[in-house]
């Protein structure tokens, strides 16, 4: 728990302006990469213990992103620090505008169990980039990996400037946003505890980044590339178990293509899994028993047309879809977040927006299709945080693109120059010269608005 002396010897760290020259963001960075990259191997055991996944899989969506983050942010550093050039409107002519970076100051990132070192550690490094202060909060359900990223962090940063605290997030994190103000708070997790979350920032205005999860349909048109698709819904939907905010969350397949669909999931799940993933190098485990038992509570919401064996002890369930699903069941109500994978054959794009728009503003939306006129209907069409074209969750990975939600799925962003951006404030300046100072800006004002509608238009 931390106790709110050491928030205060934050604030005055950053108070000392040290975090903020260049030379320090850059020094910093470089330290966090040398720390992660030393403790890359017990990152893979500890990822390994936690969730089943492999080093390659780790790599990829972990650690690998990391450091591709932290590379985008060494390399652009000093341009995302400069100051932006703006224009000057007639009316303060002849004075100069631009936009400063300023650090926001003291702030707090809350992470998730899911990939628990990559959602904590990429906002970190907007938020050291942009020269703020960060305490550090990790899930407390992904242990061996908290342990990992404790080290990590300790072994290389003065608790001033980055403070790790572990814990019970419905203890630890009220504690210390109702007894200190924060400059920010970027959360990650449930759209539930995102509300609490809101809440406790709202009583002290403070500024929030919420990445919050959702459905996020996955709509296959007729005129799509089956087998293409078949492999890349498999790739994303049943990686980590499912256990993936951007993960197609429930299929919506074209009547006339749905058995063809089927057919080579079935064959996919197969020769990525195996027949027995619970032994498949590449499958993953259910993070603990709590999880498992609400994902097991949606097998029987449907018929199982493949997979639905699981076993408790391994906290293993099977790559599993469900066709035949009522529109009222519970599957089709909350976020699966686990490797079920609900799919809803449809004839019209009406019958499958209407589905859609029972969950409205998903964190991702995807299309299979051929037709360039379809994507932009659905485009168009679903609004969304993010989306992908014949190819799901994969925009997440790509650090030139924005990642977030909205509405119920979050709200801002981040990933490469957005996540400084998100930690930064835009500090506006205009400096106007002496030499120029003409008595028409002052009053007496009587008989001056025709002048003034000429300026100001
Ligand atoms: P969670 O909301 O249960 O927990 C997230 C964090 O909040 C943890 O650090 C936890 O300690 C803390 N917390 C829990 N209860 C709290 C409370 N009452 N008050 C304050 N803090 C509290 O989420 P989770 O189970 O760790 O993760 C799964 C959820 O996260 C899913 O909904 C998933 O979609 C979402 N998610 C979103 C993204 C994204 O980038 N949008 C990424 C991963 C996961």
């Amino acid at each position: 728990m931390a106790d709110i002396t050491a928030l205060e010897k934050m604030r005055q760290y950053f108070n000392s302006r040290i975090t903020q020259p260049y030379v320090f963001r850059k020094e910093q960075l470089k330290k966090l990469k040398t720390s992660i990259l030393s403790h890359e191997q017990d990152l893979y055991d500890a990822l390994h213990l936690d969730l089943k996944k492999s080093p390659e899989e780790s790599w990829v969506t972990e650690t690998g992103m990391v450091i591709a983050e932290l590379n985008a942010a060494l390399k652009n550093l000093r341009n995302w620090m400069e100051p932006e050039r703006a224009a000057t409107n007639l009316l303060n002519m002849p004075s100069g505008s631009r936009v400063l970076k300023e650090p926001l100051g003291v702030v707090l990132i809350i992470g998730p169990w899911n990939y628990p070192f990559q959602l904590l550690i990429n906002p970190l490094i907007g938020a050291m980039a942009a020269g703020n202060c960060v305490i550090l909060k990790p899930s407390e359900f992904a242990p061996a990996t908290d342990k990992v990223m404790k080290k990590i962090i300790e072994e290389v940063f003065p608790k001033e400037y980055i403070l790790y605290v572990q814990g019970d997030g419905a203890t630890v994190i009220p504690q210390m946003m109702n007894n200190f103000t924060f400059d920010h708070v970027f959360f990650t997790g449930s759209t539930t505890v995102g509300k609490i979350i809101y809440k406790m920032a709202a009583e002290r205005l403070v500024p929030v980044t919420l990445e919050l999860g959702g459905k996020s349909p996955c709509v296959v048109e007729k005129d799509a590339n089956v087998q293409v698709a078949a492999r890349r819904i498999v790739m994303t939907k049943f990686s980590n178990a499912g256990q993936m905010c951007v993960a197609p969350d429930y299929l919506l397949v074209h009547e006339s293509v749905k058995d063809k669909l089927l057919t080579a999931m079935k064959a996919t799940i197969g020769k990525f899994f195996t027949d027995k993933p619970e032994e498949s190098y590449n499958y993953g485990k259910i993070i603990n028993e709590k999880q498992f038992n609400r994902i097991t509570g949606y097998l029987s919401q449907g018929t199982i047309v493949h997979g639905g064996r699981v076993d408790k002890e391994k906290l293993f369930i099977e790559p599993t879809i469900l066709t035949d699903v009522p529109a009222d069941a519970s599957v089709m109500k909350d976020e699966i977040f686990g490797p079920v994978l609900p799919v809803i054959p449809f004839n019209t794009t009406e019958e499958a927006k209407a589905v859609i728009d029972k969950h409205p503003n998903p964190l991702s939306l995807y299309i299979y299709t051929s037709s360039k006129r379809k994507e932009n209907k659905w485009l168009e069409a679903v609004p969304a945080g993010g989306s992908c074209i014949n190819n799901s969750s994969w925009h997440l990975t790509n650090h030139h693109l924005p990642f977030g939600g909205r509405g119920l799925s979050g709200t801002g962003c981040y990933h490469g120059k957005y996540s400084f951006e998100t930690f930064s404030h835009k500090k506006a300046v205009m400096k106007t010269p002496t030499w120029f100072d003409p008595n028409i800006k002052y009053p007496p004002f009587k008989g001056k608005l025709k002048l003034f509608k000429w300026v100001i238009k």
